[in-house]
């Protein structure tokens, strides 16, 4: 009797475990359905691969999950959670071919240096890879339980589902960014410049607030083409745009306006200060070396700056700064215009004059 009713309640809870497994995997095929159609809606890397973390994350509650996405200088790493950063690093750098750690970033967390730190067991860790035409990604994986092919089956349902995303991303960042990037520099185009003008002489007019801009160009430019040849010209206006945009603010905008012609947007500065930061800029284009080959090549850039009129007319404002550039050149160039008068002491002035004596 007492054997007839443990393998009675034996196959009982069989046939409930089934029943359960059953229950537990439609809730999850309708969970998976969710995060798939949210896929969809996503409009960068970063919600695409959280939407893919907060689904594993739900069904399989992982306990390391992170994706790696291959880029022109380097990867774009989402990493959850942060405390296994170091023991994935030396795998990451290792698989990417990567040398250097600065190559390296985060999507999802700054780290600080005292950061806590964990190590894994390696031997845990799972790889999916995808390489489509133009994105490459590897995801490394600690799963928390034992993985079997249904949990294949629902990794393989939500990756497929996030590439597609991923790689649709892509494509439109890639035409959003030729339209309004000049290829060569880097720096906005001159289309993208007006956009951006406009937009800010509302604001500044609305606002009441100050706007500037300076426009350079690179002097005998000619000279160094002819001299260095077509491909160590570019060289030298990647080189320039580089530094000028290093040292600007955040929120300042630069353009190529033309060959070797730039322009930069200053919201919310006046032209004293304008002045003062093209002076800074040209100082800096005048000590960069930009190397070619065996050749080291130095140039200079004349300024001219502008402020927005209570009119707040753009193309005023353009004409301004490109009469002014004008003006640097007639003035010898290497020079900003209208240029900072220097308020000196008296006592400078008194030794200055002894010295000529
Ligand atoms: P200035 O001091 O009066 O400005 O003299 P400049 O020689 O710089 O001026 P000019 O207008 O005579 O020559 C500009 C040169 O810039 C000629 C042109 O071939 C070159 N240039 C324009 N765009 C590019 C480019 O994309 N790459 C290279 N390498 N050169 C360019
Ligand atoms: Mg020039
Ligand atoms: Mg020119």
């Amino acid at each position: 009797m007492k054997q007839t009713l443990r393998r009675i309640s034996g196959r009982l809870a069989t046939v409930f475990s089934m029943i359960f497994k059953v229950a537990e995997r439609q809730t999850d095929h309708k969970k998976l359905t969710h995060h798939i159609v949210a896929l969809n809606n996503k409009n960068s890397s970063k919600e695409i691969i959280n939407e893919v973390a907060l689904c594993l994350k739900d069904i399989l509650n992982y306990r390391l999950f992170a994706f790696v996405i291959k880029k022109e200088n380097g990867v774009d790493i989402w990493l959850d959670p942060r405390m296994y950063k170091k023991s994935l690093e030396n795998i990451i750098l290792k698989d990417f071919c990567i040398a250097d750690k600065e190559s390296l970033n985060y999507l999802n967390h700054t780290f600080h240096p005292d950061e806590l730190e964990e190590k894994f067991n390696m031997d845990d860790l799972i790889f999916y890879e995808f390489n489509e035409e133009n994105l490459y990604a590897k995801i490394y994986m600690l799963p928390h339980k034992n993985m079997n092919g249904y949990h294949d089956e629902v990794i393989n349902l939500i990756l497929q589902g996030c590439c597609a995303a991923l790689s649709r991303q892509a494509k439109i960042e890639n035409l959003k960014s030729a339209s309004v990037i000049d290829p060569l520099t880097g720096c906005y185009n001159r289309r993208e410049f007006e956009n951006q003008l406009k937009r800010h002489i509302a604001s500044a007019s609305r606002h009441k607030n100050n706007l500037s801009v300076f426009m350079f160009d690179l002097d005998h430019f000619k000279k160094v083409n002819d001299t260095y040849g077509h491909l160590a010209g570019d060289k030298v206006l990647q080189g320039v745009a580089s530094v000028v945009q290093k040292n600007m603010r955040t929120g300042d905008i630069l353009s190529r306006y033309g060959g070797e012609e730039f322009i930069a947007i200053l919201p919310e500065t006046d032209k004293v200060k304008a002045m003062e930061l093209a002076d800074r800029l040209r100082i800096q284009i005048s000590k960069k070396i930009i190397t070619y080959d065996n050749d080291t090549i130095k140039v200079t850039a004349s300024f001219g700056v502008a402020q927005l009129n209570r009119l707040a007319d753009m193309t005023r404002i353009i004409q301004d700064a490109d009469t002014m550039l004008y003006k640097a050149k007639l003035n010898g160039r290497n020079t900003v215009m209208p240029g900072l008068i220097k308020v000196i002491s008296n006592k400078e002035s008194q030794r200055r004059q002894q010295s000529l004596i």
